[in-house]
């Protein structure tokens, strides 16, 4: 609150010379009087030394500027002034004020009230001061409650019945946990508004969350009685520490589309979101390169459909970074399409998610949409392409964007290739069948 000081009262009575007392030269005793009657009840003072040649000196306070308080419901005011030449002569007094006139204040606009307080003692005389009076709160109604999209602000509207005036506030909401389940807690988003009136809301994240064993940060994970939504959002911080890590299989299986991950993140689990077969858009809070550095693990995104991870300063298309060049002049068809049922001899583009040896030794490469494709051959064959055989420098990695070439037989329910190449956009051939 603003207090206006109208008038600091006699201040140059204050400030000039008071007397220290009665005493005159005559008195036998110390310096110090311990008493002033002029200077009222409170006055202390030094102890008196024993007298000296100095017994005939006077002290004369020289007091400072007073200082007036008042008391926390206006009707009283206490004065204080402090003796510049020793400290411990200090005066102090409190009167009753009185309210020499009062503007009440409304849902708009402050009030004010001016305070009188008269001293009795001479050094004080009579201090006034202005006091604003704060707004008092709107009489609120028609409660208007809105989360942006991705549930780190809310914002709540209202109208006043008394001034008409509309009211908004926004507020940056805070994820928190609902301490009362364990050990997985389960996890929302929490906004809380300073207008008096509207209340707290609250956004059912519907994931879960545990603490790390050094207790400093957020592991994330889905909530046993809960159904995954369809868009996640993972919040930067539960009860003010950060999420740092999304728990493995914390999401594995779920019918998760879209997921907002927090720039707190550093850890990705194994099969995180492994299975999550409508994932199609991850929405990084950080940049690309922080993405990069996230610790992933083994099959952390297996089986997903995402093709699109959108970060602060861009797009990647995949985990690895790779952004990839849609407009490259390869045909394309899709695996699992009738177009490439009936064709001998095709491309292939795509984003590879894994590769791996099967049981007998064939290259095995898994789609980021999560078709098979084994590149031809057992191992008795002569055409084989084994896993084995592709050099290491050479092996299509997780992430590549690949683009298959070659005859295609259909095997149970995977897709076989025999005489294929498999090669970046780049031209950069990854692996060859041999040829026969
Ligand atoms: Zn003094
Ligand atoms: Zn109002």
């Amino acid at each position: 609150m603003k207090k206006k000081l109208l008038m600091v009262a006699l201040m140059s009575a204050a400030m000039g010379l008071a007397s220290c007392g009665q005493q005159t030269a005559s008195s036998p005793e110390g310096s110090h009087a311990s008493v002033s009657e002029t200077a009222g009840q409170s006055v202390e003072s030094k102890e008196s030394s024993a007298p000296t040649e100095a017994s005939s000196e006077v002290h004369v306070h020289l007091w400072g500027v007073p200082t007036y308080t008042w008391s926390e419901d206006y009707t009283e005011c206490t004065a204080t002034v402090v003796c510049e030449l020793d400290p411990s002569h200090v005066i102090t007094e409190t009167v009753a004020a009185t309210i020499s006139s009062q503007q009440p204040a409304s849902c708009n606009e402050e009030g004010s009230m001016s305070l009188v307080a008269n001293f009795d003692n001479d050094v004080f005389g009579t201090y006034a001061e202005d006091i604003a009076l704060p707004m008092v709160p709107h009489t609120l109604t028609d409660f208007d409650y809105k989360w942006n999209y991705e549930h780190t602000e809310c914002t709540a509207k209202a109208y006043c019945t008394v001034c008409d005036d509309g009211v908004e506030e926004t507020v940056t909401a805070k994820g928190v946990s609902d301490a009362s389940s364990a050990p997985i807690k389960a996890l929302s988003m929490r906004a809380s508004f300073e207008t008096v009136g509207f209340a707290d809301q609250t956004f059912d994240l519907n994931i879960g969350g545990s603490l790390t064993d050094d207790e400093d940060s957020y592991i994330v994970s889905s909530y046993p009685d809960k159904l995954v939504p369809p868009t996640m959002f993972i919040p930067s911080s539960v009860d003010d520490l950060p999420v740092t890590e999304i728990a493995m299989s914390a999401f594995y299986q779920g019918g998760v589309i879209e997921v907002r991950i927090p720039a707190s993140v550093i850890t990705i689990g194994d099969e995180a979101f492994a299975y999550c077969e409508h994932l199609e858009t991850i929405v990084f809070g950080g940049t690309k390169a922080q993405w990069g550095a996230i610790t992933k693990g083994n099959r952390w995104s297996y089986a997903t459909d995402i093709w699109e991870i959108s970060c602060s300063d861009g797009i990647l298309y995949t985990e690895d970074g790779i952004e990839a060049d849609w407009t490259t002049d390869f045909p394309t068809i899709n695996i699992g399409s009738d177009e490439w049922q009936v064709q001998n001899e095709y491309y292939v583009m795509g984003i590879l998610g894994e590769i791996e040896s099967d049981k007998y030794g064939n290259c095995h490469l898994r789609m980021r949409d999560g078709s098979s494709i084994y590149l031809y051959g057992i191992r008795s064959a002569d055409n084989a392409l084994l896993y084995q055989d592709i050099p290491e420098s050479q092996r299509p990695k997780k992430g590549d964007v690949a683009v298959f070439y070659g005859e295609i037989a259909y095997f149970q329910t995977t897709l076989q290739m025999k005489n294929a190449r498999v090669m970046q956009l780049n031209g950069t051939v990854l692996g060859t069948i041999p040829q026969e």
